[in-house]
C-alpha cells in the first residue's frame, strides 16, 4: 500500500517502530517528563512563546475545532466571522450553530480566491473573532495569513486558526501573526497516527476567555488540561502511544531543522506539479498549500482513476466529494514520500488516463 493522502499520511519508519511497542503505564514521572519536553518542542516549532498553553485532546481534529469554540467563545458576547471556502469552513459554521454562537460566513465559490475585498464587505459588523481553516484541505487553498492577521488586529478580533493541514506543511508562525488559538491534529503534517488533536492558546485568550470556564463540558474543559499539563499530564487517559510518536517526531524535526523539513516538502510538491504539466490536467489558480495538489481533469474521470489506482495498485490519493469529485482528486506531499514516488504516481495517472481515452 502506498499513500498520497493527507490524514493518515504515509508514515515514517521511526513512527511505525514506536507503534509496535507495548504501551506503558502513564501516570509516571517518565511520561510527565516526556510530555513536558514535547510541549516545549511543539511551542517552539509552532512559533509561540512559553507562556502559551497546549491542550492535548484524545480526539480527532473536529473535536478540537469544537472544543476551541466552546472554550473561547460565548453566545452572549460573540459575533464571529467564518471563512467558508469548503467543507472544513462549513464545519466551523455548523459548530457555531450548535453552540448558539452568532456568526456570518464568507462563502467562496468553487475556484474563488479569498481576497481583502471579501473582508471589506464586513467592515462595520463588529465581529469579535474570526474562525478560519488556514489551509482549506477540501480545495487546497491556502489563505493569506498576513492579510487575515492584519484584518483581525485592526478590528480587535480574536484570530482562531485551524492549521491542521498547514502546520508542518507550510511555514506557520503563531505569535508573529497574532494568532490567539491554533488547532492541529496528529494525522496530517505531523505524519502520525490519527487520535490526538491539540489546541495551542496564547496568553491573551487564556486570560480573557478560557479562564472564565465558558465550556459546559467535563471532557473539553481546557482549564483542567492546563492545570494537569503543569506537571506533564492530561486529566484523562491520552492516546499514550501517539504521545510517544509525537515526542519522537518533534525531536526528529527539531534535529533536521524546521526549514530543512519544510524545504523538502516544497521540493517534492514542486516536483509533482512540474511532472503533471505534460498531462491533460490543471491545478487551481488560487494560492495552494504545499501539503496537497488538487489535480483537475478535463473530463469527469477523477473518481474512476482514483478507484483503479487504489484497487489495482494499492496506491491512494484523496478523492474529492460531490460534483468536483468527478473532475478532481488531491495528491498529498507530506509524509514519507520521495521524488521517485512522484515519478511512480505520475506514471500511474498517465496509464489510467490513457485507458479512459480509449
Ligand atoms: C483533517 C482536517 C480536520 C479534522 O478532521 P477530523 O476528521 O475530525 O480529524 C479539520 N480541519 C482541517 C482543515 C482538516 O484538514
Amino acid at each position: 500500500m502506498k499513500l498520497f493522502t493527507i490524514g493518515p499520511v504515509e508514515m515514517y519508519q521511526r513512527t511505525l517502530d514506536i507503534r509496535g511497542r507495548q504501551i506503558p503505564y502513564f501516570r509516571t514521572d517518565d511520561f510527565s517528563r516526556l510530555n513536558l519536553e514535547t510541549d516545549k518542542m511543539l511551542k517552539n516549532l509552532i512559533g509561540t512563546s512559553e507562556s502559551s498553553n497546549v491542550i492535548y485532546l484524545t480526539a480527532s481534529g473536529t473535536a478540537a475545532m469544537e472544543a476551541a469554540v466552546m472554550n473561547c467563545l460565548s453566545p452572549d458576547e460573540d459575533n464571529v466571522l467564518v471563512i467558508e471556502g469548503g467543507t472544513f469552513g462549513k464545519r466551523f459554521g455548523q459548530i457555531c450553530d450548535v453552540h448558539d454562537i452568532k456568526h456570518s460566513s464568507i462563502v467562496l465559490e468553487q475556484g474563488e480566491a479569498l481576497t481583502i475585498s471579501h473582508l471589506e464587505k464586513y467592515d462595520n459588523k463588529n465581529f469579535t473573532a474570526m474562525l478560519v481553516n488556514l489551509h482549506e484541505t477540501s480545495t487546497g487553498q491556502l489563505y493569506d495569513v498576513k492579510m487575515l492577521s492584519e484584518y483581525c488586529k485592526s478590528k480587535g478580533m480574536y484570530f482562531i486558526v485551524d492549521a491542521i493541514s498547514t502546520f508542518l506543511c507550510d511555514r506557520y508562525e503563531m505569535d508573529k501573526y497574532g494568532i490567539d488559538a491554533t488547532i492541529i491534529s496528529t494525522q496530517k503534517g505531523l505524519c502520525l497516527a490519527p487520535g490526538m488533536s491539540m489546541v495551542v492558546l496564547n496568553e491573551r485568550i487564556i486570560e480573557e476567555r478560557v479562564k472564565r470556564k465558558l465550556a459546559k463540558s467535563v471532557y473539553f474543559d481546557f482549564n483542567d488540561y492546563m492545570l494537569n499539563m503543569e506537571r506533564g499530564q492530561t486529566p484523562f487517559t491520552p492516546a499514550v502511544g501517539i504521545m510517544y510518536e509525537l515526542n519522537d517526531m518533534l525531536k526528529s524535526i527539531t534535529e533536521t531543522g524546521l526549514d530543512n523539513f519544510l524545504d523538502n516538502i516544497e521540493k517534492i510538491c514542486f516536483d509533482f506539479r512540474k511532472r503533471i504539466e505534460e498531462l491533460p490536467v490543471s491545478i487551481p489558480s488560487y494560492r495552494l498549500s504545499n501539503a496537497i495538489t488538487p489535480v483537475i481533469f478535463e473530463k469527469p474521470v477523477a473518481n474512476e482513476i482514483y478507484r483503479k489506482m487504489s484497487e489495482n495498485e494499492g496506491v491512494f490519493v484523496n478523492p474529492s466529494g460531490g460534483l468536483p469529485g468527478e473532475r478532481m482528486f488531491r495528491v498529498a506531499h507530506v509524509g514519507n514520500n520521495t521524488i521517485s514516488d512522484n515519478e511512480m504516481l505520475v506514471n500511474l495517472i498517465k496509464k489510467y488516463l490513457n485507458q479512459e481515452e480509449i
